[in-house]
C-alpha cells in the first residue's frame, strides 16, 4: 500500500499525520528530536494559545495564499471532520472542528485568544498524539531527515535521506520542519527565501531601556517611519535593558526596520488632542486637593512609576521640583503620549516566536500545499513564508496547512 511520510513532529506535522492517516493510509512521521510536540509545549508560556476566535487571512503575511488555503480547508473539513459535515454541529472553522472531534475543550481569553480549558499545552498535544495513535501513525523519533529526493521516473517513490546515513521510501511526503527549514532539505530548484527571526523584542538606541529595565506599562506602542505612523498596538509594554519587549513590541517587530522610531503612549485612554487639556485639568484638581501650587513631581506621581516620571521629565526638559507653569503642558503632553526611541534591530533573537522566510508560497499550490514542481511533495506550517502576529494565529496556520496537506495527500496518493 502507498505510504505517506511526514518530516517534523511539531504542530503542522502532527495535524498533517492525524489527517493523512485518518482513513487508514500508512503514515510514518520522522522527528529529529527525542519526542514529538516539544515545540507545542513551549507555546503560550506553556499554556498554548492554539488558535483565535476570529481568524482572517489579512492577519497573515502572503494573505492571498493563506486565504485560499483556509477556504480549501473548510471544504476539506466538511468531508473529513464529523462535526463540520452538518451546519447544526459545525464549529467556526475546520481547525476548531478537528480539535473538538479530538476531544479538546477550550476557553476564550482577551482578544479572542483560545487556550485549552486545562490551561496546559500538554492538553493540546495529548489530543493530537491520541488522534495519531488511533489512526495508526508510526512515530520515528531521533530521526533527522537530511534531504528529500523526488522519484526518478514514472511510478517511482520519494527517497528520504536520514542524517545517520539510512534512507526511507514514501509515495508522498509532507515537509513540516518549521522555521528551521534549510534549502538543502528539498530538491534543487524549489524557490526558497533565507529565514530570519521575527515576532520578538526590539532593541532601541539610548539609555531609556536601561533606566526602565523590567518596568511594565499597560499602554500602547506605535511604530513610526519618517513621520508616518506604520502601526499601533495596545497592550503591555515591557522595558528591557536593550529596548522594549511584550506582545505589542513582538507584533511591531514584524514591521519594524532599523532607523524606525517607537513611541510609547503612557495614557492610551487620553486622546492626543485632549492631552494638554488633561494635564491642565489634573493641575487644577491637584492644586485644590493639595492646597498649594503643584510641582511636576505631583503631576506624575500616581500616574506613572517614579523611574518613568524621571525619564518623561528629562525628555520634556522639565524638573520634578519645578512648579507647573501654564506653558508646560505642551512640553509634557507629546512625551506622555509618545516617548520616542529609535529602533536598532531585534532585541534578543532567541526570544523570537517565528522565523520569516522559507519556501516561497508562489511555488506552492494553495489548494493542497503541494509543490507545483514536485507532485507528491507538500510543505506546511512555518516552513512556508507565512507568519502572523501573536494571538494564536501562527499555530492556527500550522494546524490548518497541516490538515489540508494531510487530507489532500491521502485523497490523491492513497486511493
Ligand atoms: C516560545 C514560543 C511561544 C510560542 N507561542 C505561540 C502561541 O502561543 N500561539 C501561536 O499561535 N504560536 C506560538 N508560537 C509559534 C508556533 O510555535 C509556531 O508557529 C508553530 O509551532 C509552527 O509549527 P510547525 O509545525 O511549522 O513547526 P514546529 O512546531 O517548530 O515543528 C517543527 C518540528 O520539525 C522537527 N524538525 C526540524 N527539522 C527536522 C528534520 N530535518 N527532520 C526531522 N524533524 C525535523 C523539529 O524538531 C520540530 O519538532 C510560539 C513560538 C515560540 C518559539
Amino acid at each position: 500500500m502507498k505510504r505517506i511520510a511526514i518530516i517534523g513532529g511539531g504542530a503542522s506535522g502532527l495535524s498533517a499525520a492525524a489527517a493523512a492517516a485518518s482513513f487508514g493510509a500508512p503514515v510514518a512521521l520522522y522527528e529529529a528530536s527525542d519526542r514529538v510536540g516539544r515545540s507545542i509545549l513551549a507555546t503560550g508560556n506553556g499554556r498554548c494559545n492554539f488558535s483565535n476566535s476570529v481568524v482572517s487571512a489579512d492577519d497573515y503575511r502572503n494573505p492571498a495564499f493563506v486565504g485560499e488555503v483556509l477556504a480549501r480547508l473548510e471544504s476539506a473539513s466538511r468531508r473529513h471532520v464529523a462535526s463540520q459535515a452538518e451546519p447544526s454541529t459545525a464549529y467556526p472553522n475546520g481547525v476548531l472542528g478537528f480539535f473538538a472531534d479530538c476531544g479538546l475543550v477550550w476557553r476564550e481569553e482577551g482578544e479572542g485568544r483560545l487556550y485549552p480549558l486545562a490551561n496546559k499545552a500538554t492538553s493540546v498535544l495529548d489530543c493530537l498524539r491520541a488522534a495519531c495513535a488511533a489512526a495508526g501513525v508510526e512515530e520515528h523519533v531521533g530521526c533527522e531527515v537530511a534531504a528529500v529526493e523526488p522519484p526518478r521516473g514514472e511510478g517511482g517513490r520519494f527517497t528520504l535521506r536520514l542524517a545517520d546515513g539510512r534512507f526511507e521510501r514514501a509515495d508522498a511526503v509532507i515537509v513540516a520542519v518549521g522555521g528551521s527549514i534549510v534549502s538543502s532539505l528539498l530538491p534543487v530548484g524549489v524557490r526558497f527565501r533565507a529565514t530570519e527571526p521575527i515576532l520578538g523584542p526590539l532593541a532601541t538606541e539610548g539609555s531609556i531601556g536601561r533606566r526602565l529595565d523590567n518596568i511594565r506599562v499597560r499602554g500602547a506602542l506605535e511604530l513610526w517611519r519618517r513621520d508616518c505612523l506604520v502601526s499601533r498596538e495596545r497592550g503591555e509594554v515591557m522595558f528591557r535593558k536593550y529596548g522594549v519587549s511584550g506582545i505589542a513590541a513582538f507584533n511591531l517587530s514584524r514591521l519594524a526596520h532599523p532607523g524606525d522610531e517607537l513611541a510609547v503612549d503612557f495614557v492610551p485612554d487620553v486622546s492626543a488632542n485632549d492631552a494638554e487639556a488633561f494635564l491642565n485639568r489634573r493641575r487644577k484638581m491637584l492644586r485644590s486637593r493639595l492646597g498649594r501650587d503643584v510641582r511636576w513631581g505631583d503631576m506624575l506621581r500616581g500616574m506613572v512609576l517614579a523611574p518613568v516620571a524621571d525619564v518623561l521629565l528629562h525628555a520634556a526638559g522639565l524638573e520634578e521640583n519645578r512648579l507647573v507653569a501654564k506653558g508646560d503642558a505642551p512640553r509634557m503632553a507629546p512625551v506622555l503620549k509618545g516617548l520616542r526611541m529609535k529602533v536598532t534591530g531585534l532585541g534578543d533573537a532567541r526570544q523570537c516566536q517565528v522565523r520569516r522566510g522559507g519556501i516561497d508560497v508562489g511555488a506552492v499550490d494553495a489548494r493542497s500545499c503541494e509543490l507545483r514542481c514536485v507532485p507528491g511533495l507538500y510543505v506546511v506550517g512555518e516552513a512556508l513564508d507565512v507568519d502572523a502576529p501573536c494571538g494564536g494565529y501562527n499555530l492556527h496556520w500550522a494546524w490548518a496547512s497541516g490538515l489540508l496537506a494531510g487530507w489532500s495527500a491521502m485523497e490523491v496518493w492513497c486511493q
